[in-house]
């Protein structure tokens, strides 16, 4: 009899999972696949393209509906799994438990948002899935003004994103220079002339101290008293030993059970 299978988590890493089980064992398993975005498995990595408009949501999704149903994958979209019982072997997903023989936790990670003052409010976003993107899209309408915090490889893909839809993009960044895990100063100082030559305006050695507004963000405040106008900021660190990443919160519960 097949076992029960629940995945938890639809992103990059699960997908290739599917795939395998999909061509090796499709009769193994009698698979669930939660996921907390509303969607599921699509290219995250191809979020860029979609931002700068070059490319659109339906390209980068890599398995639909139809590739669901074909593999008999049921699907729970749009729903965080909060509880792990493992006694019960269970998962709990927006009031539902979901009974299992396997679970895969493909979770991957969420970014770290500085926490400074005003960084709830509304216009404050990241950069990890499609409603970070659409949001970014939403706002940089020509004219209107983004900055972006970090100057890492995600920050400048936002930053050159949002120019290329006609905003006008600053980007702060807490280093000497741009990406400097992976450039020197001298490659992180081209980086930035080019940058600025696409009219993105780059701030180093900049500090955030708080996001400035009242009922949605209007500025970005740094510790040297510099303050940018901001319809929308993005917050974007690098992963590292400074700004780290979080998981959304799963509780585990009970010894597993054999
Ligand atoms: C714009 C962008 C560009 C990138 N470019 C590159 C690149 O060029 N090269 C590269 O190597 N990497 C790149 N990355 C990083 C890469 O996308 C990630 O490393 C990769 O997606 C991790 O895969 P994953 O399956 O572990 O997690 P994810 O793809 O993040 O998927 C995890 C999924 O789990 C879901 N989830 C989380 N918690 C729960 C929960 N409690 N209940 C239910 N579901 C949950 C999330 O909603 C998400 O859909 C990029 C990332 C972004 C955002």
């Amino acid at each position: 009899m097949a076992e029960k299978l629940v995945v938890i988590g639809a992103g990059m890493a699960s997908g290739r999972v599917l795939e395998q089980l999909a061509e090796t064992a499709p009769d193994a398993f009698e698979i669930t696949l939660v996921n907390a975005e509303p969607r599921g498995n699509y290219n995250r990595i191809m979020l860029s393209p979609v931002l700068s408009g070059e490319k659109s949501y339906a390209e980068i999704v890599t398995h639909d509906a139809a590739w669901y149903a074909a593999n008999r994958i049921t699907c729970r979209f749009g729903a965080a799994v909060t509880r792990i019982d493992r006694q019960r072997k269970e998962v709990i997903a927006e009031g539902e438990a979901l009974p299992y023989d396997r679970l895969i936790i493909a979770t991957g990670s969420a970014p770290f948002i500085l926490p400074v003052p005003g960084k709830e409010l509304p216009g404050v976003c990241t950069y990890r899935d499609l409603e970070d993107t659409n949001a970014m899209i939403a706002a940089a309408r020509p004219g209107a003004r983004a900055v972006v915090i970090g100057g890492g490889l995600l920050g400048l893909e936002a930053a050159a994103g949002m120019a290329l839809r006609g905003a006008e993009v600053t980007v702060i960044h807490l280093m000497g220079h741009l990406m400097e895990r992976q450039l020197d100063p001298a490659a992180g100082y081209l980086l930035q002339r080019d940058l600025e030559a696409k009219g993105i305006k780059v701030h180093c050695k900049g500090a955030t101290k708080a996001i400035l507004g009242q009922d949605r963000v209007d500025a970005v405040l740094l510790e040297d008293g510099t303050v940018y106008p901001a319809d929308l900021v993005c917050m974007r660190w690098a992963s590292g030993p400074r700004c780290g990443w979080r998981r959304m919160p799963i509780s585990i519960s009970g010894a597993a059970s054999p």
